[in-house]
């Protein structure tokens, strides 16, 4: 008989609401082990007695076997006294102060779950609230840590005895699901108008659906609002009401077998699509696909997700009179944050529903779906190339090679999401919106407020973007002024580079190219920047090369408007304008006269050196559109226009430091007047902007020997555009970081952020 031993074990990590006890439980009890294991706000602690064998092997399966959504950050081993312990137990969760834990993004129902969802001798037959360990919401219910039912917004509901025994046994699935409930003790579904519940709630809101109508429905992280796909009469009112002219809406299909009569589906894509983080995957669009085309105006692509709750199982579930693809748009006004409480529905979406599909499970945080596309790369294991980042992915940490201090990242005004940051963790907030009134500032506060509390996290910096007027930047200061706190400005595209080497944990002694496109950032100098080329890295840089800076007459004015630009760029390239050309004619006579001087003495025109711009100035005069509705339009209708088989190239002039476009304009001009297909001119330019990023590249190499390039900034949510670049620069010998984390877009500037402060101020 081998002498006992005793093992005390903290473990750190995404161990909380994934199951993690009861693995625990059941490997110390194959084992023949005694003892205990308990929550601490740290994370996991186990005292054990056993057999030095029977304890080794009980810590390399610890390591090991893990359950599928936990993450093990550090395991941490001590040799104690033996406690003579007579069985092994899961105790009460214990409080250890300023110690804290990562928390469990939402997780899509599992097959186990669905299994029984549809299993009519099964006590959760149909109930639209069935989770287990494996799956169901975390971050939305979670108030506090430790992660307990008490400390989750399932506290207003009492287990049934039957929950509760499952709850309670070691060798049951549910065994400490805090979210555990059934149609008996658990949260009901219910439909307004009338009142209707369970069963014929789920009919009345299908019949709706069917009819033509759009119903607000409750999910895990806000409401959607949903309406028949197939149906141009309802999703044009929809776009009435939201006041969302054409920005397109993300849709939801039961089956990737539906999705594949509707988009092209790759491998990868299907497997992101019904992967349990099920975010809104951008998919190319069949031509032959029913889906109206007001879904989705100008787009050569789809944004579509699978059913990721119950309920929406439910809703969906095949040989039930429902149509196929159904609109599932953020339930919010205009400009509003999503809407999360039945009384917010009630109030602010009663002018855009008919009806609602409500529950009484609050949701504690709003979290918006997630939006990705995915881009392969023969040598990279991930494909995912996320464009919004939220459900099922935050507030999963991002893991930094340093201990950092506890910081905050503001982020931008566009796509906020903002950035807290604790030991080798960076917590990316969720995809908050944009940061443009009162509302949503709110949002951004009680997001900031509760992150702090939910991770113990006090900021000693806040970071912030340059440009003063950035609401974001604003709270920051009043913030810090209030607080006492250290601040630090951080410059957008600095911001943007870092962001990318910092999800990849790049080194950071090493610099790097940063080819940093996107629409605006405010520079160092004062002028918008937005085309810029970066040499350095977290701790500074050096601007070697950017776009030549042309005015933008109207300032935001001509972002809305890209004739403007248009006629801006052609006065820079010293083209005349005519009657003949569609910015031109998108313009009055008096229009063209203020404008002119606008440009002739820079009133009300600062320059700017955005990319972005180029791409609008490039699709009015190519006549794909003179004015958007909403944040890069023209440059995503351009794209869609790509003709792939052309290799036409626009020639960008380089004279060291500046890039001049005006041979492109040039080139576009004669081709368009040559009456050249659109697809052909949108081609060309993409074309020629890959081969001057490449050119370029190799300009700064043999200046300073640099062969690692970075590509980000929201520009580069183009994948036509990564298409190109990403080959040429490889076969030129450099090496492509792209992101894959964090979005290439503003939603990613956070993190750029805090990398940046915490190398400066070291
Ligand atoms: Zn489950
Ligand atoms: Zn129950």
């Amino acid at each position: 008989m081998n002498e006992a031993r005793g093992l005390s074990i903290q473990i750190t990590g995404v161990v909380q609401g994934v199951g993690f006890r009861p693995f625990v439980y059941a490997t110390a009890c194959n084992l023949a082990l005694r003892g205990w294991v308990r929550n601490t706000n740290s994370g996991v602690e186990i005292a054990v007695d056993g057999s030095a064998a029977a304890l080794e092997r009980f810590v390399v399966r610890l390591k090991g076997d893990v359950p599928p959504l936990a993450r093990i950050d550090q395991l941490q081993v001590a040799e104690i006294e033996v406690n003579g312990f007579e069985a092994f137990e899961i105790v009460a969760s214990s409080e250890t102060g300023q110690g804290f834990q990562p928390v469990s993004p939402d997780v899509s129902i599992c097959p186990d779950c669905l299994a029984e969802l549809f299993d009519p001798t099964d006590r959760r037959f149909r109930y639209p609230f069935i989770n287990c360990t494996n799956c169901g919401p975390r971050y939305t219910i979670i108030s506090d840590m430790p992660y307990d039912r008490p400390a989750t917004t399932m506290a207003d509901f009492m287990m049934c005895a039957d929950c509760a025994s499952e709850y309670s046994d070691p060798g049951d699935r549910r065994f400490h699901a805090q979210p555990v409930a059934c149609p008996v003790c658990g949260p009901q579904i219910w439909f307004e108008p009338d009142g209707q519940r369970g069963e014929q709630a789920l009919q009345a809101t299908r019949r709706l659906l069917r009819d033509g109508k759009i119903v607000a429905i409750k999910g895990l992280g806000g409401f959607h609002l949903a309406c028949d796909a197939h149906d141009s009469k309802v999703v044009q009112r929809l776009r009435a009401y939201k006041q969302r002219a054409d920005k397109p809406f993300a849709v939801m299909m039961p089956d990737v077998e539906a999705v594949r009569r509707h988009c092209w589906v790759s491998e990868a894509e299907r497997s992101l699509l019904e992967s349990r983080e099920r975010p809104i995957v951008i998919l190319r669009h069949r031509p032959d696909s029913s889906v109206a085309e007001a879904v989705a105006p100008q787009q050569a692509t789809l944004g579509v997700m699978l059913p990721y709750t119950p309920l929406h199982a439910l809703l969906l579930e095949r040989q039930l009179d429902i149509p196929e693809a159904l609109v599932m748009t953020s339930g919010n006004p205009s400009d509003e944050p999503l809407v999360m409480s039945n009384q917010a529905a009630q109030s602010r979406l009663s002018p855009l529903a008919d009806a609602f599909l409500l529950h009484d499970r609050q949701i504690e945080i709003r979290c918006d779906d997630t939006v990705a596309s995915v881009y392969q790369r023969p040598d990279e294991a991930a494909s995912i190339y996320p464009l919004r980042r939220a459900r099922g992915y935050a507030p999963f940490p991002i893991r930094l090679p340093w201990e950092m201090p506890p910081m905050l990242g503001a982020g931008a005004e566009l796509k906020n999401a903002f950035c807290l940051t604790r030991e080798h963790h960076a917590f990316l907030s969720q995809h908050i919106g944009d940061l443009e009134n009162y509302e949503t500032l709110r949002s951004y506060e009680t997001g900031i407020a509760h992150l702090e509390r939910l991770f113990r996290i006090k900021p000693e910096v806040l970071v912030h973007d340059l440009h003063p007027d950035y609401l974001a930047t604003r709270y920051v200061l009043d913030r810090a002024a209030s607080e006492g706190l250290a601040t630090l400005g951080v410059q957008h595209h600095h911001a943007h580079l870092s962001a990318c080497i910092a999800e990849h944990a790049y080194p950071a002694d090493r610099p790097i190219i940063g080819v940093i496109f996107d629409g605006t950032g405010y520079g160092t100098d004062g002028t918008i920047w937005g085309g810029e080329f970066l040499l350095g890295s977290y701790s500074g840089f050096e601007r070697t090369h950017w776009l030549k800076p042309i005015p933008l007459p109207g300032g935001d004015t001509a972002v809305r408007h890209p004739w403007r630009q248009a006629l801006a760029w052609l006065h820079t390239a010293g083209i005349h304008w005519e009657e003949r050309m569609l910015c031109v004619q998108a313009a009055s006579d008096r229009a063209l006269d203020a404008l002119e001087q606008q440009i002739e003495h820079g009133i009300n025109a600062p320059l700017t050196s955005s990319i972005g711009r180029l791409f609008d100035a490039i699709a009015s005069l190519a006549g794909v559109r003179q004015s958007v509705s909403y944040e890069a339009q023209a440059a995503i209708e351009l794209e869609a226009l790509v003709d792939g088989q052309e290799e036409g190239v626009y020639h960008f002039t380089l004279k060291d430091p500046v890039i001049d476009a005006a041979p492109v304009i040039a080139g576009l001009l004669r081709d368009y007047t040559a009456n050249c297909a659109v697809g052909t001119l949108a081609a060309r330019f993409h074309n020629g902007l890959a081969v001057m990023v490449r050119d370029v590249c190799q300009s700064i190499r043999r200046q300073h020997g640099i062969d690692v390039v970075a590509l980000s900034g929201g520009v580069w949510q183009n994948t036509t555009l990564l298409d190109r670049a990403i080959p040429l620069l490889e076969s030129a010998g450099f090496k492509v970081f792209i992101h894959r984390q964090v979005p290439a877009n503003d939603g990613g500037l956070a993190l750029g952020q805090v990398a940046v402060a915490h190398h400066s101020l070291r």
